[in-house]
């Protein structure tokens, strides 16, 4: 059931998945979507925030609860700065090799730090079951392109070369604020912001929409307590 990663997803697959979101296309509009999966990490992802801010783009998040937990203040960072942020379970576990119950408990624990209706699934997959039940409660967003920056058996040129040779009007663009993807990163990212800007697309995040929106500004408060509490417990330990 393990697929190799594609850097652009063949149609059968996404149909499979019939209410998830792997590509937002606008009639005559050139927008595409950067998508960052796995942070915060102290190391990759206030660079991300720099690049992103002095490009003027706002993107999407899909954050690891544990890695919330433990830098609470590089969260806050990415939504002070206007971006979009999504659960992406604490633990980052694999639907496939979970059990239902305690892989819904896994994404409602990152949810008590993130506050977001919007999901994506570690490696992308779920089984039908999972799948139903999420799409019940959050966004499930997929991509249509996938930079591969994680992969070690390809060149950081590759990376770059996958992302501008499948980005289309509409495309959900991942990479990896993450360790694993750092080297390749670096190298991609700037350089497919420049060129997809200089082929005239917009960059966007992928908006909550307001009908599900999860957390009243209440909500939203608590959880900005308990990142502070957090924040606070981490100084003292
Ligand atoms: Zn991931």
């Amino acid at each position: 059931m393990r697929l190799k990663p594609q850097v652009h997803l063949p149609r059968h697959i996404t149909k499979w998945f019939p209410a998830a979101i792997w590509r937002i296309p606008e009639e005559d509009k050139k927008v595409v979507y950067l998508t960052f999966d796995d942070g915060p990490i102290p190391s990759v992802t206030p660079w991300v925030l720099k690049l992103l801010k002095e490009n003027d783009i706002k993107a999407t998040f899909f954050c690891v609860g544990e890695n919330v937990f433990r830098y609470p203040e590089i969260f806050e960072q990415i939504v002070e700065d206007g971006h979009a942020v999504g659960n992406h379970t604490y633990h980052h576990i694999q639907g496939l090799k979970s059990e239902n119950v305690s892989y819904f408990k896994d994404i409602e624990q990152a949810n008590h730090l993130i506050g977001s209706n919007l999901f994506r699934p570690p490696h992308g997959w779920l089984k039908r079951s999972q799948y139903h039940f999420i799409s019940q409660k959050y966004r499930i967003i997929m991509w249509d392109v996938i930079s591969c920056d994680y992969n070690q058996n390809i060149t950081k040129e590759e990376v770059l070369n996958n992302v501008l040779k499948y980005s289309r009007p509409g495309s959900i663009i991942t990479f990896h604020d993450s360790l694993k993807a750092e080297g390749h990163l670096r190298y991609a990212l700037p350089k497919a912001i420049a060129e997809l800007k200089k082929q005239g697309y917009e960059f966007r995040k992928i908006e909550f929409p307001k009908e599900r929106r999860l957390f009243n500004p209440v909500h939203r408060q608590r959880l900005q307590k308990l990142r502070q509490t957090i924040r606070q417990v981490r100084r003292w330990a």
